[in-house]
């Protein structure tokens, strides 16, 4: 092919614009590469800049200079035993733990990004399992950004958190567990001002300014439609609708899809998943990395898989006239439960938010049908309704008038259309158990999100319900990759020039997810590799 079929001729196009495509972009440019960056959206970050933007990496130099120990043995274990025998190339696992501290030790060396650890245990630490890490454990993240000061031309081109009611917009995550202090409250008020952004933006922000200082080009409004490939089936370019053309760009040396997942793309999702799981990322991941990667001849891995979290929805909060999924609250408070539209609870409530929502998709064989496909119901007392905040119903305040409320359960049952003696049985259940502290059921009182669940009676009404569903941070199945991320061909081999990373890949964990910033630790990791190796190879002559 000769130059004059291109419009624009780079050595690496990353495709996205979230945290696996930024620090890809880094790698790739230190290794001398001419790089490109396209994203779909008008706005830089994707679902990283929204994130809470804890990244999971185990035995890195942050935590080590916070006297926190931790070696690839103990890492490597947990992980291995996280997944259960369900990652897609296990020994992925391992270049993972042998590539997390080196790739954090790079952004701080390189960057401008500056990290602190989370205070998050392992997720499984109540499972006891080997190799867990115990509060303080292996999540760091990036600690606020100066958007405002340092990238003044850019702050309206940066993904904003928008309509989504938890996480605070100018906290940090660490900061979201700790009391609000008047100093506290005095420096998120001189972060607003200043626009000084934290979390998942913090990152995002800090590869952008690192990507300007070393001159990659950056288009936004630029999807990328269709790769172009050779007579061999090398990746050697992509089209990309740049400025209202349709854009030949040519990639010397690779194109790395980071595209996010397929979670906005719902028959996608229906063909995947199998069952209805709601977003809650913005929404450019409509599967164009899975799509492009497929007609390229990509083997596919984990695609039935996605990071779960439950979701809500309150009518006071919309975009365009529809409900925005929000996170869940107040799942897994002592007198809280959820059950099924027969009235039956199917999960221990205090379950990891990546694990709960899984269990709205099984099927029970003996009937025949979907028990849990819902509605389904979070019921709970007035002691959770006067201490924690579910949605826009604050402690302390009357309730909304969308609140669905009841002096009895059985009544609250009728109200949700509910058979009243089923959900009164499963409540006299629960609370019989909850008495002595127990859930023989679920092993709540045993195991839940970072510590033993924790299990009461609901005694006192009124009593509440609000509907629950699955919901997801984004899906984590695609291409199988390589340890340098290449994309692997369909029977066998690479498809040369092409990589993947971040949720645009098969996620090299599987479905499992380790603690808080899982996803974005292997993420970036792989993105990490892949830029290095797509920026370090010979030119090809395209
Ligand atoms: C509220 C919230 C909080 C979260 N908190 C955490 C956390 O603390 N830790 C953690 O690890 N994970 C967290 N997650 C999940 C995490 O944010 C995502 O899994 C991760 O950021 C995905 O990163 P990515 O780089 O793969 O893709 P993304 O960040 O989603 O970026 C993909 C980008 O590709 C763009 N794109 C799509 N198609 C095209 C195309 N054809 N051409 C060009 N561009 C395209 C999209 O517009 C998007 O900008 C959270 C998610 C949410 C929603």
């Amino acid at each position: 092919m000769s130059a004059s079929n291109w419009d624009r001729i780079v050595d690496v196009v990353i495709v996205g614009s979230g945290g696996a495509a930024l620090v890809a972009a880094t790698m790739a440019a230190d290794e001398g590469a001419e790089v490109l960056v396209v994203e779909k959206d008008e706005l830089l970050g994707g679902t990283t800049a929204v994130s809470g933007g804890g990244i999971w990496l185990p035995n890195n130099h942050v935590m080590a200079e916070a006297g926190i120990p931790d070696s690839k043995d103990a890492a490597l274990a947990y992980i291995k035993r996280v997944c259960d025998g369900r990652a897609p190339d296990p020994e992925l696992l391992e270049v993972f733990v042998d590539t997390a501290p080196e790739m954090l030790k790079y952004l701080v060396e390189h960057t401008p990004a500056t990290f602190h650890i989370q205070p998050l245990p392992d997720y499984y630490t109540p499972w006891g399992w080997e190799g867990h890490l115990p509060r303080p454990g292996r999540t760091v993240e990036a600690n606020p950004y100066p958007v405002g000061e340092r990238l003044p031309e850019w702050r309206d081109k940066i993904v904003k958190r928008g309509t989504l009611m938890s996480l605070g917009a100018a906290t940090t995550l660490t900061e979201d567990f700790m009391p609000r202090t008047p100093e506290m409250e005095a420096e998120l008020a001189r972060r607003e001002a200043e626009d000084v952004r934290p979390k998942g933006a913090a990152l995002i922000a800090a590869l952008l300014e690192g990507l300007l200082n070393r001159d990659v080009s950056i288009w936004l409004s630029s999807p990328a439609k269709d790769l172009i490939t050779d007579e061999a089936g090398s990746a050697i370019g992509v089209v990309v609708e740049h400025d209202g053309n349709r854009t030949r760009v040519g990639a010397r040396k690779g194109i790395v899809l980071a595209c996010g997942g397929f979670e906005w793309n719902r028959d996608m999702v229906m063909t995947h998943l199998g069952y209805d799981v709601k977003p809650l990322s913005p929404g450019g991941n409509t599967g164009d990395g899975l799509a492009m990667a497929m007609k390229a001849g990509a083997q596919l891995g984990n695609t039935t898989s996605y990071w779960g979290t439950p979701v809500m929805f309150d009518p006071d909060i919309t975009r365009n006239g529809e409900m925005v999924p929000q996170f869940e609250w107040g799942r897994g408070e002592p007198s809280s439960l959820v059950v099924n539209q027969k009235g039956k609870r199917f999960a221990n409530e205090a379950l990891p938010y990546n694990d709960f929502p899984k269990a709205f998709g099984v099927f029970d064989n003996t009937n025949h049908e979907f028990p849990n496909a819902g509605p389904c119901w979070q019921i709970f007392d007035n002691v959770v309704r006067s201490k924690v905040r579910v949605l826009s119903m604050l402690p302390g305040e009357p309730d909304p008038e969308w609140a669905i409320k009841a002096d009895s359960i059985a009544e609250l049952a009728s109200m949700i259309d509910i058979e009243p003696s089923a959900l009164v049985s499963t409540v006299e259940r629960f609370n019989e158990n909850a008495a002595n502290g127990e859930d023989p059921d679920f092993e709540r009182h045993r195991k839940g999100l970072m510590g033993p669940g924790a299990v009461k009676p609901l005694t006192e009404g009124p009593f509440y319900a609000v509907r629950i569903y699955p919901g997801m941070l984004g899906t984590n199945g695609g291409p199988m990759i390589t340890q340098d991320g290449e994309v692997r061909l369909q029977g066998g081999g690479v498809i040369e020039g092409l990589y993947a990373a971040g949720n645009t890949a098969a996620n090299v964990f599987g479905w499992a997810y380790p603690s808080g910033g899982g996803t974005i630790g292997n993420g970036t990791v792989f993105g990490y590799r892949a830029g290095i190796h797509a920026g370090s190879r010979p030119a090809r002559d395209i």
